[in-house]
C-alpha cells in the first residue's frame, strides 16, 4: 500500500561492521525503499562505482555544497568529508518512498535534531575482534587506516544509547531479518496508518 510519506531510516555502525553488505541484501528483498547515495571526498575502493556506492567529489565541490546548503547533514570522518544530499531524499520521502541513510554518528545526531520522525538503527559486530578481522579481510585499507577506524569505532559505540534499535550483524541474513522486523513494526504504528483509519471514522 502506498504511504503518504516515506520513513527516513538512519543506519550507523563502525566501518567494516558490514553495513554495505547488509544494505545490499535488504534492498534486494524489500520494495519501496531508496538508498541515499552519499557524497564523499574519499577515494573509491576497488569495485566501488561512482553514483552507486557514493558520489565521489573533490574537497572544493564538497565545500561548495556546504556553502550552498545542499546537504541535510555532513561530517568529517578519518580525514574525509561525507554528506547527504537534501533534495534527493526529500523528493523520495514526498513520494511515499522510504529512504535509508548509511551515516556515521555525528551526521546521525544532526538528522536527529532536524528530522523528528526518523528511525535510528545502530549495527554492531558480534565482537570487537570480529570487527578487526572484517576490516582486514575486506582488504581495502592500509594498516594505518584500519587502526584509525578501530579507534573511531570505540568512540562511536558510546553513542549507541541515542539510537532506537541495536542490530547485531553476526550472520548477514539475521541482521537483515532484524532490520526488516524494525521496518515492519514502524509501518504498523498508528500514526503511519492514519489514512486507512479515515474509513472507520
Ligand atoms: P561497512 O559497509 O560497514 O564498512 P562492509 O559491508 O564493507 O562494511 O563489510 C566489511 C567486510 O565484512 C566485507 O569483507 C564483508 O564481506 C564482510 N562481512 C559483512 N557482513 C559479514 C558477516 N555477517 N559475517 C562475515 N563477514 C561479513
Ligand atoms: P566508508 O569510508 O567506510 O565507506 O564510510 C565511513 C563512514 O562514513 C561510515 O561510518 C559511513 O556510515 C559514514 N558515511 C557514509 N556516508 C555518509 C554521509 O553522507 N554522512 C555521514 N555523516 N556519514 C556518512
Amino acid at each position: 500500500m502506498k504511504k503518504d510519506r516515506g520513513q527516513l531510516i538512519v543506519l550507523s555502525g563502525p566501518s567494516g561492521v558490514g553495513k554495505s553488505t547488509v544494505i545490499a541484501e535488504l534492498l534486494s528483498q524489500r520494495d519501496n525503499i531508496y538508498f541515499s547515495v552519499s557524497y564523499t571526498t574519499r577515494q573509491p575502493r576497488v569495485g566501488e562505482q561512482d553514483g552507486v556506492n557514493y558520489n565521489f567529489v573533490d574537497r572544493a565541490e564538497f565545500e561548495r555544497m556546504i556553502a550552498a546548503d545542499e546537504l541535510l547533514e555532513y561530517a568529517e570522518y578519518v580525514e574525509n568529508y561525507y554528506g547527504t544530499s537534501l533534495k534527493a531524499i526529500e523528493d523520495r520521502l514526498d513520494q511515499g518512498i522510504d529512504v535509508l541513510l548509511d551515516i556515521e554518528v555525528q551526521g546521525a545526531a544532526k538528522v536527529r535534531a532536524r528530522c523528528p520522525g526518523a528511525l535510528f538503527i545502530f549495527i554492531i559486530p558480534p565482537s570487537f575482534e570480529e570487527l578487526s578481522r572484517r576490516l582486514h579481510r575486506r582488504n581495502t585499507d592500509s594498516e594505518d587506516v584500519i587502526a584509525g577506524r578501530l579507534e573511531k569505532a570505540k568512540v562511536e559505540f558510546r553513542e549507541i544509547p541515542s539510537y532506537d534499535y541495536l542490530v547485531i550483524n553476526d550472520k548477514v541474513s539475521g541482521a537483515v531479518a532484524e532490520i526488516e522486523a524494525i521496518l515492519t513494526a514502524a509501518e504498523c504504528r498508528v500514526e503511519n496508518r492514519r489514512s486507512i483509519l479515515t474509513q472507520f471514522a
